[in-house]
């Protein structure tokens, strides 16, 4: 493993690490969706990390999957349910109590408990679901740019928070894993309002991300990458098996060290940002695990032009090399979710057909992300 490095301001290959080192993060191979074997790599994965007693007896625990949008768990958007089960079946045994939210993109979120079928699984596990309607708002003048930050007021009412991504690739931020899940705290049109704030400027966002992981601060983070996405992640890419199983304390080594796993050639602007603020220490420990050292890995293709860099001001830079979100009016039933949710304003339904003002785009790609039809494509476009 040779992860990167930020030296003198740029990002350069380091050889890996000396060995003795506690790893950074425990990599198990699972290629099946299948409750005791996520359990059997998880308790492998508590124990490499020293992690077995993170939970106790009584514990109130909230366990925070991916449920972006409601959609069946073979399409690969949303964790699978076999592996929330099998998170509950390790932590029942420790003898924690269990309870589970989201705060979607779009759609509510009995709807997408019931389309995942994590529903199912909550009744089986008692686990008891959350709603993240209530809020509570940070005040913390040391944040990098969020000092006033409103999220579910669940992430501060259990003893400890565990966080289920899933791993997909992202239009905007090139990859979603541990960080970026937690964005699922933050409510309603607040999302909206921090895409709007960010604009172009991924590394902008990138903080904002930073911010709400300060404050969530997870026990551990499990990805669910057995299926992971490829392609227009987060809601319209490919399903792609990966067969990982990604456990980690430190969600932002987890994240690093899993982009290196899936091939990125360079950290995405959230690791990127988390190492120019140093955040990241210059040594991350490799993983561990019977996945760290696979010879043949997948490797995930994020969709062309993901994670553009941020050039606010550079309007001609960004007219010619940063996506834009596209309507295939084939597919779309005109339902109204883009227009409804795009943070800028830019969408509207005239004459029967969704119509974007690119001068107002600030391509978040929220659109996409929440099309239930796959009706929104992204690319390049000419003029626009
Ligand atoms: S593009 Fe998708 S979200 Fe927008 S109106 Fe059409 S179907 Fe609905
Ligand atoms: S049109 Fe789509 S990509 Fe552009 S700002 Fe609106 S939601 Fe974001």
């Amino acid at each position: 493993m040779m992860p990167w490095s930020s030296v003198a301001g740029s990002l350069q290959w380091r050889p890996s690490l000396s060995e003795g080192l506690k790893p950074a993060a425990w990599f198990d191979c699972c290629r099946q969706y299948r409750a005791v074997e996520v359990a059997a790599c998880l308790e492998r994965g508590l124990t490499a990390l020293g992690l077995s007693d993170s939970i106790k007896t009584g514990d109130r625990v909230l366990l925070k999957p991916n449920l972006v949008t409601a959609r069946a768990p073979e399409k690969a958007v949303t964790t699978h349910p076999e592996v929330v089960k099998g998170v509950a079946m390790v932590l029942r045994d420790c003898g924690a109590r269990l309870f589970l939210g989201d705060s979607p993109g779009f759609g509510s979120l009995e709807r997408c408990l019931e389309k995942s079928g994590i529903g199912a699984v909550l009744g089986e596990m008692g686990i008891t679901p959350v709603s993240f309607d209530r809020e509570e708002v940070v005040h913390e003048p040391d944040h990098l740019v969020a000092k006033r930050l409103p999220l579910a007021a669940a992430a501060f009412a259990y003893d400890k928070v565990v966080n289920l991504p899933k791993l997909k690739t992202h239009g905007m931020m090139e990859i979603t894993l541990a960080v970026k899940n937690l964005f699922g705290f933050v409510t309603g049109l607040h999302k909206a309002g921090w895409h709007l704030r960010a604009g172009h400027d991924r590394r902008l966002f990138a903080r904002i991300m930073l911010d709400i992981h300060h404050q969530v601060n997870p026990a551990w983070n499990l990805i669910d990458g057995i299926v992971g996405m490829e392609g227009e992640g987060p809601t319209s890419g490919r399903p792609r098996e990966c067969g990982l199983l990604a456990l980690g304390a430190d969600a932002l080594q987890l994240d690093y060290l899993v982009e290196k796993w899936v091939g990125f050639s360079s950290p995405s602007p959230l690791s990127r940002e988390a190492l120019d603020l140093d955040l990241l220490p210059t040594e991350i420990p490799p993983a561990g695990g019977p996945a760290a050292t696979k010879p043949l890995r997948p490797r995930l293709q994020p969709a062309p032009g993901s994670g553009s860099p941020a050039l606010p001001g550079h309007r001609l830079w960004r007219k010619l090399f940063v996506r834009r979100p596209k309507i295939i009016h084939s597919r779309c039933h005109r339902c109204g979710v883009c227009v409804e949710h795009c943070p800028a304003g830019a969408m509207s339904l005239a004459k029967e057909k969704i119509s974007i003002r690119y001068r107002d785009c600030i391509s978040c790609y929220c659109c996409q992300e929440l099309c239930p039809y796959g009706a929104v494509k992204t690319g390049y476009v000419l003029g626009g």
